[in-house]
């Protein structure tokens, strides 16, 4: 049996739930607005490149089960973490965690990019150690975005460099560096992966959403709504800077917000 609801919400995390530059939750009103959503049996999903832990250690998960009129709710809410890899969801009343086994990368490569970072990056950069299947280094916060993209350049290369080695050559593994992040991941995760794992998770549980809402501040959140706009009725709802988006490759409706970032995410939901 199939229920129909009117929406399913897919946020990224970074620039939406919490504030670009302080990396945490500071708009007001906006964990309260996605826990109604849940209260009226909407489903609610966040898709991001960052680790559970990290999710948990922001409170995320916390604000939303004390924000929740109704616990058992939350079993509509999934979060997923490092771009498809991990994800947690809440089972018979309790969170649970999952790691897709098919993807990792090798300890010694881990061990040979921490080290890497320690001895010629550390002014500028740390090793996350909280991710779980891809190696992810940081910008530290409150470093200059110049000075770390031009540091970048010469991580990237060396970074290359190591890739080239014949123990992970044959790896499929992808550098991604972006604004305040130097990543290697395997070459299949992204937000596209992460976006077809919660259509499948909705469709698993016989939930026919009327909308999925995409909500990102990025390019790369556009490939959520690419990944699932000729399957579903797909919006996507941008609160980044409209001038530096390139929506050439979406035909589902696009809607932009006033208010930018976490704010603009309040926006939108408040207008539904
Ligand atoms: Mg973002």
């Amino acid at each position: 049996m199939s229920q129909t609801i009117a929406h399913a919400f897919l946020f990224d995390v970074d620039g939406v739930i919490t504030d670009p530059a302080e990396k945490k939750v500071t708009q007001k009103g906006l964990i309260e607005a996605i826990a109604e959503r849940l209260d009226s049996d909407e489903v609610v999903t966040l898709n991001t490149g960052r680790s559970i832990s990290w999710l948990s250690e922001k409170g995320i998960f916390r604000e939303l089960e004390t924000s929740v009129k109704d616990k058992s709710k939350l079993s509509n809410f999934i979060a997923i973490g490092e771009k498809g890899g991990t994800w947690q969801a809440y089972e018979a009343g309790t969170w649970k965690n999952h790691i897709d086994e098919s993807i990792e990368v090798p300890l010694e490569l881990q061990d040979r990019i921490r080290r890497l970072i320690e001895e010629r990056f550390s002014d500028l950069m740390f090793f996350d150690e909280s991710k779980l299947t891809m190696i992810s280094t940081e910008m530290i916060d409150g470093k200059s975005i110049t000075e770390f993209s031009e540091k970048q350049k010469d991580l990237v290369e060396e970074m290359n460099r190591i890739l080239l080695d014949p123990d992970y050559k044959n790896l499929n593994l992808r550098i991604d560096p972006t604004t305040i992040a130097t990543d290697i991941q395997n070459a299949h995760v992204g937000k596209h992966l992460g976006a077809r794992k919660i259509a499948d998770w909705i469709q698993s549980k016989g939930i026919k959403p009327e909308h999925f809402i995409t909500v990102g501040d990025s390019q790369s959140d556009t490939d959520m709504a690419e990944e699932l706009q000729d399957d579903y009725p797909v919006e996507f709802v941008f609160v980044g800077d409209p001038e530096k988006l390139d929506s050439s490759r979406l035909h589902c409706p696009i809607i932009f917000t006033k208010a930018r970032y976490s704010a603009g995410a309040l926006e939108y939901l408040k207008s539904l």
